[in-house]
Formats: structure tokens, sequence, C-alpha cells
């Protein structure tokens, strides 16, 4: 049986290794980087705190020793449901059964302007990208003495109150707090002004109320100017205008509000659900294609009990999904019946800023360093490598002892194809 997955993310990822070991199937991994990334850190990178290697892993690497599973670089180009082939920009590809994992990319929600000038987080590329900008901007600062140019200089502006949108700020308001008078003498004293603006009316939207109170307070108490049921409406000219009129100067959008699955072309438009996300059925698997699957962010299902209006985008959906379906195609071959998914919801976490977190379990709330210390850990967990792991631990010792990692690198790499 031969399997094709699009996608290795949180999800293609688990079903590429559980089902590497099952030598009865052969496995193509189609992805358009050569690399696993772990998303929940980028802001980390995006801040020069740590290494994008830290966060990143090859797949051919990762593959290594599975005979049964080859890596294809590639990005989706179309779908042929008719003659089971999926064309990439790298070539045309057949499958028994095709698996889509393309998760999600930033939703700019049809503001034009914003989305050619703002700055997302959702690569490692936009990550790196972001890290010029902040150390580009600070550079320039040093070398301008036109107050205008000073203020959009100086003004950040993060959209989006979820927990990127939290991190990120809490982590540009310490590099102020730790970094800039040491780095940039000739600054002074000064330090950015952040604002962080969402349009709902509190922080963390799907965390509770408690998480939500100890991220609005930690964040004030940094200097991170807060702006609630505020929504960005325009950005050009390095002015950032919000839907309450105000006009906030500045040539830095960070853009962390919000998400649409990746197109898929080549599948009907009507499998389209909220989000663009696509519907299937219990096991995952496309409504009326019985051969075509699709897991993680992608995927719309509403047949788990406790999830009637799909399930969240997170990490732990995906890679639950990754697993169960794994134990599907298993399951297929022997000509087995097929297990419905359902999502074992461990809890959602926050970090807000040096030693402070804020962890919500399904029975329970805890903040501080104890929640700070638990979201080190289980983000270190799924970390591909265990060389990563090590390093990744032995930089947030030196960065989180020291306060002064020394990743302040700008580098502009030339995109050239080979
Ligand atoms: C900045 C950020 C922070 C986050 N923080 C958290 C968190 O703290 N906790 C949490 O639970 N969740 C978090 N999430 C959400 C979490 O990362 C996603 O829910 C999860 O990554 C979804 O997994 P996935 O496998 O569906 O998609 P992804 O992990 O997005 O993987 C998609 C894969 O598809 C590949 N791909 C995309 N398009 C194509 C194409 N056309 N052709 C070929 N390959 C393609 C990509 O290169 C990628 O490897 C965060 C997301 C972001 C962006």
């Amino acid at each position: 049986m031969k399997v094709v997955i699009v996608g290795g993310g949180f999800a293609g990822m688990n079903l590429a290794k559980k089902l590497a070991d099952y030598n009865s199937i052969e496995i193509t991994l189609v992805d358009k980087h050569n690399y696993h990334f772990f998303p929940p850190l980028l802001y980390q990178v995006a801040t020069a705190f740590i290494e994008a290697s830290n966060i990143s892993y090859p797949f051919r690497r990762m593959f290594q020793e599975k005979q049964n599973l080859r890596f294809h670089l590639g990005a989706l180009v179309n779908i042929n449901v008719a003659d089971n082939t999926i064309e990439t920009d790298s070539g045309i590809l057949y499958y028994d059964h095709l698996v889509l994992a393309m998760g999600t990319e930033t939703n700019y929600f049809g503001m034009e302007n914003v989305k050619q000038n703002a700055l997302p987080m959702k690569t490692i590329d936009d990550a790196l990208n972001l890290r010029n900008h902040i150390l580009l901007n600070l550079e320039k600062l040093t070398r301008t003495t036109d107050p205008e140019e000073r203020e959009k200089r100086r003004n950040i502006v993060i959209a989006g109150g979820g927990p990127t949108g939290v991190e990120v700020s809490g982590m540009i308001a310490e590099m102020g707090k730790y970094i800039l008078s040491k780095d940039y003498p000739e600054l002074g004293n000064r330090r950015d002004s952040i604002y962080l603006v969402d349009a709902g009316h509190a922080l963390l939207g799907p965390m509770s109320t408690k998480s939500q109170q100890e991220a609005y307070k930690v964040l004030q108490k940094l200097g991170v100017q807060i702006k609630l049921n505020t929504a960005v409406k325009d950005f050009s000219d390095d002015k950032v205008l919000l839907a309450t009129g105000e006009i906030i100067n500045s040539n830095t959008l960070i853009w962390a509000s919000g998400v649409i699955a990746r197109e898929a072309p080549g599948l009907p438009p009507e499998l389209l659900a909220r989000g663009r996300r696509i519907m299937v059925d219990e096991y995952n698997r496309v409504k009326g294609i019985n051969n075509v699957f699709v897991i993680g962010d992608q995927a719309y299902q509403t047949t788990d009990q406790k999830f009637p209006n799909g399930h969240p985008q997170l990490a732990q959906v995906a890679i639950q999904q990754g697993k169960n379906l794994a134990e599907n195609m298993k399951r297929l071959v022997a000509q087995k019946e097929m297990r419905a998914f359902s999502y074992f919801d461990k809890g959602s976490m926050a970090i807000i800023s040096k030693f402070k977190a804020v962890v919500d379990l399904p029975r329970a709330f805890f903040k501080g360093f104890l929640a700070w210390l638990v979201w080190l850990f289980i983000h270190l967990i799924p970390i591909a490598g265990f060389r990563n792991k090590g390093k990744l631990a032995y930089n947030w010792f030196w960065a989180f002892v020291t306060n002064d990692p020394t990743l302040r690198l700008i580098i502009r790499p030339r995109k050239k194809d080979i």
C-alpha cells in the first residue's frame, strides 16, 4: 500500500513515525521545507532568545533508518482524485491513500495592506525575518535624531492576544528591560513602547479567566500597553490604524491574529468548512472520498462528542490525530474496522515572561514559577532530536541566568533556487 503524506508538521510527522515501523506500507512524506519545526517556540527565535536549529530537525535525518519511507521536497499544487495522483512543484506522485496535513497559514482577514506590510509569525523564515527587523530597527534608531523616525521605530504593535501575542509581547518587553541599555548605550534608558491589541474582551481567549487575568497583570507590569475590544483595521505608511480610529506610528506590526487552513486545490469546494478546514468523518477520512484523509489543523471533524464545532487548532489534537490515523491504516491493511478519533484534552498553558506562566489543567489552574518550569519541561519533550533537546535546555539555562543570550545576529540570506 502506497501512502503519500503531505505536510510533516505535528500531525504528518507523528503519522509518518508510527507508520514507518510497519514495512508493508510504503510512505512518501512531502513537505515544502526539508525540516520539521516546532511552532510554539517560534517567538523565542524571533526575539533572538534561541537558535532556529534548536526547534527544527531535517526530515531526511529523522527517517534515515526507515527503508519504507522516502522524503520528497515540494509544495502541493493539485490533487487529482480521479487518478490517485498529486502534483507538486517538483513532480507527480501516485498514491493508494493520501493524507493531507498541511496545517494553516496566516489569515489577514482580507486586509491587503496588513498582508503586505505586517510581520507574520508562522514559519522559521517569518521568525528570522522578524528578528532581523527588530535588530535593524534598533541599529537605525541609534543613528537617527528625527523625532518622528524615532517614534515609529520605537513603537511595536502586536495584533492578537492569544498565546503567541502574549508570549512575544512579554519577550520583547524583557528584551527592552535587560538588553537594550547594555547593547545600545546610544539609546539611553528609554524603552520601546509595546502595544498588544486584540479584538476580543480578554487576553488568552480560550484559557481560564484566572489565566487571562494573570497574563494581563504581568504584561501590564512589564509596561505593555494592552488594548482589548480593539481590532487592527489597516497598516500602511508606517501607521497602524485601529478600529477605534486611533493611529499608532510604527513600522512594526507583528501579526499573531489568525489562521486559515492551507488550500487543497483539486478537492471539491463543498468539502470546505469554517476557516477553509476540510470536512472529515470520525476516522479523519474526507467525506465521500474513501482514500483521502485530513489530519491536524486542516481537518474539520464534528463527530467527537465533546467538540461538536470542530477541535481547537492545537498541537495535541494534531499529534493525537496523526497517531490514531497510523493505527487505522494498519487496521485497513489487516482488514479490521477503524477506530473513531476522540481527543484527550491534556490542558493548555502559556508563558508570559521570565519565571511567569499560566497552566490550565482540566481540573486545576496554577501560575508563577512552578507553571513556568512546567511550561519549559512540557515544551522540551516534543522537540525533535535528543541533541536538540539538550542544546535547547542549555540555551534556556544560559539565557535565563545571564539575561543576555548572544544570538542578536542580523543574517539576511538571499533566496536562490538550486
Ligand atoms: C507561533 C505559533 C505558536 C503556537 N503555539 C502553540 C502552543 O503553544 N500550543 C499548541 O498546542 N499549539 C500551538 N500552536 C498551534 C500548533 O502549532 C498547530 O496546532 C500545529 O502545528 C498543527 O499541526 P499540523 O501538523 O496540522 O500543521 P503544521 O504543524 O502547521 O504543519 C504543516 C506542515 O505542512 C507543510 N506544508 C504547508 N503547506 C504545504 C504545501 N503546500 N505543500 C507541502 N507541504 C506543506 C509545512 O511546511 C509544515 O511542515 C502554535 C502555532 C503557531 C504558528
